[in-house]
């Protein structure tokens, strides 16, 4: 691998602490802290995104002082460890310093096409920003960040990725339930990569301590390196790049609604500048359809973060870093007219994207109707949402609707059940009448929307039992499948969760302990 070619310009561009300290502590005013990785002495490797190491140039592992580095175990010199300070809001509440508590940086690689992008390592050791935690992960959090950012990257949605992962070698104590039980699990480290982790929180860091110059600094890197779109001589720069911050941000929540992505932990701290997925914890993908499933057990009181919130805290969580840049922007009605606009423009492409979902070549004015009865039946009906799209790709009237939409149920069929299925289809049939594209490329529409493969929560809970056993049959074929979301690879992995899993923790529901 290209370890030499590896550099931190983040240390050179901003105000930072370089003592490598590793106290936990408040740092006002700078945004990063040079820290040690932990020196995992017996630490190894599980699996190596080779590929992705290739395209980010820094090439495929070649000796062990690679693997040494991936396993965070010794480092070649040039990489200078760090990790950066954030602010933010915590369902809703400004919750000052956070920051890099089990992140920490390598530093940026450059491609041969001249793309940079940064490496980090989650769960390599604490830093000053732990407060109070080992900065450690375990195996089973790890595995869920490690396979479902992958799996979000193969359905083409904005994502962090990963590069690796590895058994620390150390044993992690967690209170998995938070109910006192703390028991050992096996820890884990991974190195994940992004073009840029910055966060919502960085900005909103920075300013809340009134730093403007640095805010400025800071805005200004982040546009000459991730925002070449945006003409530089223009007064209103930082508007615009407000405005494609919220952009990005639309197009990556309608991308979860297509998929039925559910976070888990919407604070500002875990929203990507770039808009991409981020900090992969209590996640889910749904199984049955519900606007008000949220996978994470912190939240289930207040339901904040509950699938079909989403767009709205997207939007929460944009006013807060609009007054964040405010210093820069200083005009409110421009602020709030993006902040508007998000809504409008998440609707539109949100109706766009269901329309593509259920092989319409057009929305329709009456379209809008049809999503949200048809959200409603889902819902209702506690049907499974990836298979019943794929069921209702294949149905004609020719099939007998009753066996063809059997197995979407996660509840008993009733007789009520079977008339709304069958008025749905009616209607359903009836609007798809009025496309001006043929049924074959309606299809071909629908098949390259609806993924067949998602990497649901039950399989992940299989996957990590099964390497706590040290088998890795499961974790190779999820690995094939989550590649190809759009084919049926396996059978097996297109069922709706079994019934044996219902209510499981690890498996709809989850804690943030990780
Ligand atoms: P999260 O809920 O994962 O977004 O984390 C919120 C904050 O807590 C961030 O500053 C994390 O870095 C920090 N944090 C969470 N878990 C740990 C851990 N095990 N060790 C150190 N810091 C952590
Ligand atoms: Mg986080």
């Amino acid at each position: 691998m290209n370890l030499d070619q590896i550099k931190q310009p983040f240390l050179d561009r901003f105000p930072g602490d370089f003592s490598g300290i590793p106290r936990q502590r408040q740092t006002p005013k700078i945004l990063f802290s040079t820290t040690e990785i932990a020196h995992f002495d017996t630490s190894e490797l599980i699996i190596f995104n080779e590929k992705l190491s290739e395209e980010i140039g820094l090439g495929t592992i070649e000796n062990e002082a690679d693997k040494d580095f991936l396993n965070a175990k010794i480092l070649p010199e040039n990489v200078k460890t760090y990790a950066t300070a954030y602010a933010g809001h915590q369902f809703g509440n400004w919750a000052g310093q956070l920051g890099d508590g089990r992140a920490i940086f390598a530093g940026e690689i450059e491609n041969s096409e001249g793309e940079k992008t940064e490496i980090q390592w989650k769960g390599a050791g604490a830093t000053p920003y732990s407060r109070h935690a080992d900065g450690r992960a375990v195996l089973r959090s790890s595995v869920r960040e490690y396979l479902m950012s992958e799996a979000m990257h193969h359905l083409g949605i904005p994502t962090t990725r990963a590069l690796s992962l590895s058994y620390s070698g150390e044993q992690v104590v967690r209170d998995l339930l938070y109910d006192g039980n703390a028991t050992y699990e096996k820890g884990a480290v991974m190195t994940r990569t992004a073009p840029s982790f910055l966060r919502f929180g960085h900005f909103e860091w920075i300013s809340a301590q009134n730093e403007h110059t640095t805010l400025q600094q800071l805005t200004d890197f982040t546009l000459e390196n991730y925002f070449p779109e945006v003409d530089r001589n223009h007064p209103h720069q930082y508007a615009e790049f407000f405005r494609i911050v919220a952009e990005k941000t639309a197009d990556m929540l309608v991308e979860w609604f297509r998929v039925g992505f559910v976070h888990g932990v919407m604070n500002t701290d875990n929203m990507s500048i770039l808009g991409l997925t981020i900090d992969y914890g209590p996640f889910s993908f749904l199984d049955e359809y519900d606007l008000n499933f949220t996978p994470n057990t912190t939240d289930l009181p207040g339901r904040r973060y509950a699938f079909g919130n989403q767009a709205k805290i997207a939007q929460w969580n944009l006013w807060q870093l609009a007054n964040a840049l405010f210093p820069l922007i200083k005009n409110e009605s421009t602020l709030e007219k993006i902040l508007n606009d998000f809504n409008t423009n998440f609707w539109i492409k949100h109706d766009e994207m269901m329309a593509r979902k259920f092989g319409f070549d057009r929305v329709l004015p009456s379209d809008g109707e049809f999503f949200t009865e048809a959200q409603q039946f889902m819902q209702d009906l506690e049907i499974d949402y990836t298979l019943f799209f794929k069921q209702l790709e294949t149905y004609t009237p020719n099939v007998a609707y009753k066996t063809h939409f059997k197995e979407v149920f996660y509840s008993r069929v009733t007789e009520d059940h079977d008339k709304k299925l069958k008025d749905f289809l009616n209607t359903y049939r009836s609007r798809l009448a009025e496309n001006t594209i043929s049924t074959t490329d309606s299809l071909e529409m629908m098949r390259r929307t609806n993924p067949k493969f998602i990497l649901r929560n039950y399989l992940l809970f299989e996957c990590i039992n099964e390497l706590n056993e040290g088998k890795k049959e499961l974790l190779t074929k999820l690995l094939i499948a989550l590649e190809n979301p759009y084919e049926e690879i396996y059978p097996e992995f297109s069922l709706k969760r079994p019934s044996f899993y219902d209510g499981q923790a690890g498996c709809s529901t989850l804690s943030c302990s990780s």
